[in-house]
C-alpha cells in the first residue's frame, strides 16, 4: 500500500543554527517540499540581511535537496512600513512571541496595547504579510492558550484584513475562533494530535514529550483530530519540530520542544489510515497551506509506503519523537 503526497509542506518548523541546523535539516528537506522557518534564533531574526544569510545556511546544509525554506521575521513593534515592504520579498510571515513564553522569545511583545502594535499590523495587512502567533499567556499552564483568546479576538476584529495564524493550537477553546473570524487560521502539530498530558506525566515523566504549548486534555485532542482528519480548510499541518540536544532534554529544567521531523509523515499516515481519512492527508499537509499562504512550492512527490519503520534512538545528539518505536509507514522520496 502506498500514499503519494504532492509537495508536502511543514508550516511551522524550527531548524536552529550551526551544527544543530546541519544535523536536523535533512529530516525535513528529504520529505517536504518546503517549510515555514521560525525566526527564534539567538539573537532572533530581525533584519533582511540576517534572514538572507540564514536561508543560505539552510540551503547549503540541505545539500541540493529540493526544499524551499519560507522565511519569517521575528515580530517587533518598531518595524515601519518601508522596512516591511522591503522584507516582503524575503519573508512570508512575521512571527509574534509574547516575551519570555518559550525558547528564545525574550525579545518578544511585553504588552498587547493595540495602539502600540497598530502601525505594524496595518502595514502587514496592506502588504499581505501573515501574522504568525505563539498564543499563550504566562498563566496556569493548561489555560495559557485559552487566556490568549481575548488577544486573538482583539487583533482579528481590529485588523480585519490581517491574516492571523494561531500556531500549534492545542485547546478546544481557541479552536472555536476558526469559525468565528474569517481572518483566523491555525497550524496543528503531530504531537498534539497524538498525546495528552497523561502521556507526558500520567505515568513516568516523559521529557521528550515536553513542549510549549503543553499537550492538553483528551477533549482538546479530539477537537484537534477532528480538524486535522477532516482537513478543515483553515487548518494546516505545522510540526513545530524543535530539536534540543539530548542533555538539555534529560536533566533538571528540561527544555521545551519535541523533535518530530524524522517521523511526522509516517506517523500522520498511520493516524489518518486508522480513521479511514487518508484521502484528506494531501489537503492537511499541503493544499490548505498553499491556499492560505498563496504559495507554489517546488514540485516534489513524496511516497509513503506501508512498511515497518524503526525510528532511530538518536539523530546526531537529538532524541526524536517515537525513538526506538516501530511505525507502520515509511517515507521514500520520488522524483519531482
Ligand atoms: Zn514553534
Amino acid at each position: 500500500m502506498k500514499v503519494v503526497l504532492d509537495s508536502p509542506l511543514d508550516m511551522h518548523l524550527h531548524l536552529r543554527d550551526g551544527d544543530m541546523l546541519k544535523n536536523v535539516v535533512k529530516y525535513s528537506a528529504e520529505c517536504f517540499a518546503g517549510a515555514i522557518i521560525m525566526p527564534n534564533l539567538t539573537p532572533p531574526l530581525t533584519t533582511i540581511k540576517e534572514i538572507k544569510a540564514y536561508k543560505k545556511r539552510i540551503l547549503d546544509f540541505a545539500g541540493g535537496l529540493e526544499f524551499e525554506p519560507y522565511m519569517t521575521l521575528f515580530f517587533k513593534d518598531s518595524y515601519d512600513y518601508d522596512f516591511l515592504k522591503e522584507a516582503k520579498s524575503f519573508v512570508k510571515a512575521v512571527k509574534l512571541y509574547p516575551s519570555g513564553i518559550t525558547t528564545n522569545s525574550e525579545g518578544g511583545v511585553k504588552n498587547f496595547d493595540m495602539d502600540k502594535l497598530r502601525g505594524v499590523f496595518e502595514a502587514m495587512s496592506e502588504l499581505g504579510l501573515v501574522l504568525s502567533v505563539h498564543g499563550e499567556t504566562d498563566g496556569f499552564v493548561l489555560d495559557r492558550e485559552k487566556e490568549f483568546v481575548d488577544i486573538y479576538e482583539n487583533i482579528a476584529t481590529s485588523f480585519k484584513d490581517l491574516k492571523i495564524v494561531m500556531e500549534h493550537i492545542t485547546d478546544r477553546r481557541s479552536a472555536v475562533l476558526l469559525e468565528k473570524y474569517d481572518n483566523i487560521y491555525a497550524t496543528v502539530t503531530l504531537h498534539h494530535l497524538l498525546y495528552t498530558v497523561n502521556d507526558l506525566l500520567g505515568g513516568s515523566l516523559k521529557p521528550h514529550l515536553f513542549c510549549k504549548p503543553i499537550v492538553k486534555t483528551p477533549e482538546d485532542k479530539d477537537v484537534l483530530r477532528e480538524l486535522a482528519l477532516e482537513a478543515h480548510p483553515k487548518v494546516m499541518f505545522g510540526s513545530d519540530s524543535a530539536p534540543h540536544p539530548k542533555e538539555k532534554k534529560e536533566c533538571n529544567g528540561v527544555a521545551a520542544g519535541i523533535f518530530s521531523a524524522p517521523v511526522v509523515l509516517p506517523a500522520l499516515c498511520e493516524l489518518f489510515e486508522k480513521y479511514g481519512k487518508l484521502d484528506n492527508l494531501q489537503k492537511f499537509v499541503s493544499d490548505n497551506a498553499k491556499k492560505i499562504y498563496d504559495i507554489q512550492p517546488p514540485k516534489k512527490e513524496v511516497v509513503l509506503e506501508k512498511d515497518e519503520f524503526l525510528v532511530p534512538n538518536i539523530c546526531g545528539n537529538v532524541v526524536p519523537l517515537c525513538a526506538g518505536e516501530k511505525l507502520l509507514w515509511r517515507c521514500s522520496v520520488g522524483s519531482g
